[in-house]
């Protein structure tokens, strides 16, 4: 090794990728980049039933919109390839093999069913359910023998009992006496590896330095160093982030809303919202300094300021973050965002833009515009009567200021039809709008605003009725003097 850091983040596709994967992944970024070192991708795709090539690719995905290119891994290649498991089995078959040879490891015939036996016998007595090894002292030519009658096993380490302890740091030391593990299955037969031996082989094969993920895998580090030992392989430095948790502080899982990556990109999360929120989950910057672009958290990052307890994921940090990013994002590139949210595409592009910077200040994620805007789009608006009355109006006094308004914008021309102009022609009359001895500019810019939109809330009248135009603007004025005569 020439010295050089390489961390790896090592998914497995059975499912969408997580915002908890894209954590670990972006702690591995920022740490082999702060290093200048190199981040690995390793698809972790051993278990053939549940993986699927759909995830792998959301993986990809999902780590290229956050901006984490790896330097080595699927689609990229690098000398220690290739990087999916399922395609590195004859390395596990070696090393599979070594440790068969010098009965460090052994078949195991137990049936399902002495092992449920043993299981219940184990928590009857209080005992930590583990193998007691009953396979173990069969002879290499018994195992044989038993595999070419055709009978079923699984590849059993034996397990040393003694005391492995290692340096976590994130958690300092930490130590597991190895007696209460029973001998662990580490692959299914020699083409079957599972997760604690292909880990171990594969963060050898591929050089890595630091191991970086979550702390549910703290209790599988002690085997895996037994099982280095035994292939006398080099150790790695480990550190283990704190969980991520829910708003009620139980882990973070599906009870709490759907946290795979892609959701919240569906949503119009901005990835660079999403990265900073997640570098602040478990670490913080020793200041009280919130917002960090991918850079700036490679140049701030450092595994001393990352937390042991656990880290909330607030969904509402979350909405400020990307809120606060929207409001400092170029007009032009937020409306090209907000674009597959809005419900009609033929559009032109200024409108489009009009009606984006309309709610720049205020969106917190993108999606939300589709909902906020669908008005502009609309060909009528439905609504009831009741909706262009402000406070104690009436029905007939406002209908007599809707046609006045319409009868004042009438004579706006196109070519001054801009929100200044609209607003100095309409505010004079604004201002004496209502009942003579208590005028208020509400009893005039309340309806106008309800018509144009059809909303309780929105922008302005005189900001949406630049963007809508004259003719729109006039039709909807109409539309909501006829529906006071309905009423
Ligand atoms: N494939 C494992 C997982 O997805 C990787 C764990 C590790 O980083 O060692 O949890």
């Amino acid at each position: 090794m020439d010295g050089k850091v390489r961390t790896r983040i090592a998914p497995s596709p059975t499912g969408w990728a997580h915002m908890g994967t894209a954590r670990t992944a972006l702690f591995n970024y920022l740490f082999a980049k702060k290093e200048g070192g190199d981040f690995i991708l390793r698809i972790e795709d051993t278990d053939k039933e549940r993986s699927q090539k759909e995830y792998e690719q959301d993986v990809l995905e999902s780590f290229r919109w956050l901006g984490l290119e790896w330097d080595e891994g699927p689609e990229k290649n690098g000398k220690y390839g290739p990087y999916r498991q399922s395609e590195r089995t004859e390395l596990y078959k070696k090393y599979l093999t070594k440790l068969l040879e010098q009965g460090r490891a052994y078949w195991c015939f137990c049936t399902p069913e002495e092992l449920e036996a043993q299981r219940a016998h184990q928590m009857s007595l209080g005992e930590a359910p583990r193998y007691k090894g009953a396979c173990r002292n069969l002879s290499p030519q018994e195992q044989q023998g038993r595999l070419a009658s055709g009978t079923r096993g699984v590849i059993r380490f034996a397990v040393e009992p003694k005391t492995v302890a290692f340096h976590d740091l994130i958690r300092g030391e930490i130590a597991f006496d190895t007696g209460l593990l029973g001998d662990v299955v580490i692959a299914k037969d020699l083409e079957t590896p599972l997760y604690n031996f292909s880990v171990v082989v594969d963060d050898f094969e591929m050089q890595i330095t630091h191991v970086i993920r979550g702390e549910d895998h703290i209790t599988n580090t002690p085997r895996q160093i037994l099982i280095q030992e035994a292939l006398e392989l080099p150790g790695v430095q480990y550190a283990h982030l704190p969980l991520l948790l829910g708003e009620d502080r139980s882990k973070l899982s599906k009870r709490h809303g759907d946290n795979s990556v892609r959701a919240f990109r569906q949503q119009g999360y901005l990835p660079e919202a999403v990265v900073n929120f997640l570098a602040l989950l478990g670490w913080n910057p020793g200041s009280d300094r919130e917002i960090f672009s991918l850079p700036e958290l490679v140049k701030e990052f450092s595994l001393e300021r990352i937390q042991k307890g656990g880290a909330i994921f607030n969904l509402k940090r979350l909405d400020w973050i990307n809120g606060l990013y929207i409001r400092h994002m170029r007009l032009e590139e937020l409306a090209a965002l907000c674009a597959p949210y809005l419900p009609r595409d033929d559009v032109d592009s200024e409108k489009q833009k009009a009606i984006v910077g309309l709610y720049q200040e205020r969106l917190k994620k993108l999606a939300e515009i589709a909902e906020l805007a669908d008005f502009f789009f609309a060909d009528t608006l439905q609504y009831d009567a009741e909706l262009l009355l402000w406070k104690d109006a009436t029905k007939e006094g406002t209908q007599e200021i809707l046609e006045k308004i319409r009868e004042l914008l009438n004579g706006v021309g196109e070519s001054e039809w801009t929100k200044d102009n609209l607003e100095k022609i309409l505010m004079p009359e604004a201002e004496k709008a209502g009942p003579p001895e208590k005028p208020n500019r509400g009893y005039m810019l309340w309806p106008m605003r309800a018509a144009l939109s059809g909303k309780k809330a929105s922008p302005g009248p005189f900001e949406i009725a630049e963007v809508l135009g004259k003719e729109k603007t006039l039709e909807r004025i109409q539309n909501a003097i006829k529906i006071l005569a309905y009423a």
